[in-house]
C-alpha cells in the first residue's frame, strides 16, 4: 500500500530552482516554517484552494471582478451589475466550510463590490491591471504582482492591491513589510522616473493606505528577502515548525509533522 508521506519531497542536495523567481510569500513561508516552503513550492493549485477555504475563494472572486472592472476603465466605465456578474461567475462556494459560511461570504462579497464601486466612481485612472513584475535582487530573481496600477490625481503612479482579510495591515505595517517593499522596487524598475507609491485597499473596511519608501528604508527590507533566498538556495533540510499558523497552511495535508 502506498504511503502519502512518500509524496513529500525529501531533498538531500540544495534545491535546483534555476528559473522560477521567488515571491515574498515564498520567503515568508520559509521564514515561518521551512517545511511549509518546501511543500508549498510543489503544492497543487487544487490543494491550495481546499486548505485556504472560503476566504481565499472570496478573495479570488473579488479580484476577478475588480480586475475586469478596471480593465474596462474602472467603476465609472463598468456598471455595478457587470462587476457583480463577474464575481458570480468566479465564485466557487464549494471551498467554504459549510452552507452558512458560503452564504455569508457571498453576501459580503457583493456588499464589498457595491461599496468599492460607489467609493471609486470618480477614482484615479487605471493604467494597467494584473501587472506581473519581475526583478533581480542579489543573486536571485523576485516577482510581485499589482492588482492594478493607477495614475493618481497628483500625477503619481500607485500599485494597488485589494485585500479582503478581516485585519488588513496598518500603514506602519505596510512600511515595514518586505512584500510591499518588493512591490515598490518592482514599480521602480517598471516605471523609472515616476513618482511612485503602493496602495493597500481594504474591501471590508472601504478604506486604505498609500505609502512610498525612502531608499534608506527600502534597501534593508529587500536585503531581508535576499538573505532568506540565499539560505533557501543552499538548504538541504527543511524542518517543520508547528504552531498556530498550521491551521491556515496550504500544505498541511502533506505535512509529516501533522501525521
Ligand atoms: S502544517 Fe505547520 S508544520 Fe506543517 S508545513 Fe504547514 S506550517 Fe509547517
Amino acid at each position: 500500500m502506498s504511503d502519502e508521506r512518500d509524496n513529500a519531497p525529501v531533498p538531500v542536495v540544495p534545491l535546483d530552482l534555476p528559473e522560477r523567481p521567488f515571491t515574498a510569500r515564498n520567503i515568508a513561508d520559509f521564514h515561518e516554517c521551512p517545511q511549509k516552503f518546501l511543500l508549498s513550492w510543489f503544492v497543487p493549485r487544487e490543494e491550495t484552494r481546499r486548505f485556504l477555504g472560503g476566504p481565499a475563494t472570496l478573495h479570488q472572486a473579488l479580484r476577478a471582478a475588480l480586475v475586469d472592472c478596471h480593465r474596462l476603465g474602472g467603476p465609472s466605465a463598468a456598471p455595478l451589475v457587470r462587476v457583480q456578474a463577474v464575481f458570480e461567475d468566479a465564485w466557487d462556494g464549494s471551498a467554504c466550510a459549510d452552507s452558512l459560511e458560503e452564504e455569508q461570504l457571498h453576501t459580503q462579497g457583493l456588499r464589498m463590490l457595491r461599496d468599492y464601486h460607489e467609493a471609486h466612481m470618480s477614482g484615479p485612472a487605471t493604467v494597467d491591471v494584473d501587472v506581473r513584475m519581475e526583478i533581480p535582487l542579489g543573486d536571485h530573481r523576485f516577482v510581485a504582482v499589482a492588482d492594478a496600477v493607477m495614475r493618481l490625481d497628483d500625477g503619481g503612479l500607485s500599485a494597488t492591491r485589494w485585500m479582503s482579510t478581516r485585519n488588513p495591515p496598518s500603514a506602519q505595517q505596510l512600511g515595514e513589510s518586505p512584500a510591499w517593499a518588493l512591490l515598490y522596487a518592482c514599480m521602480q524598475d517598471r516605471y523609472p522616473g515616476e513618482d511612485l507609491s503602493v496602495t493597500m485597499w481594504s474591501l471590508r473596511r472601504s478604506s486604505g493606505h498609500r505609502i512610498s519608501f525612502f531608499e534608506d528604508d527600502l534597501q534593508p527590507l529587500l536585503r531581508r528577502l535576499t538573505r532568506v533566498a540565499d539560505r533557501i538556495r543552499v538548504a538541504t533540510v527543511f524542518p517543520a515548525e508547528t504552531g498556530m499558523h498550521c491551521r491556515w497552511c496550504r500544505a498541511r495535508s502533506r505535512c509529516p509533522a501533522l501525521r
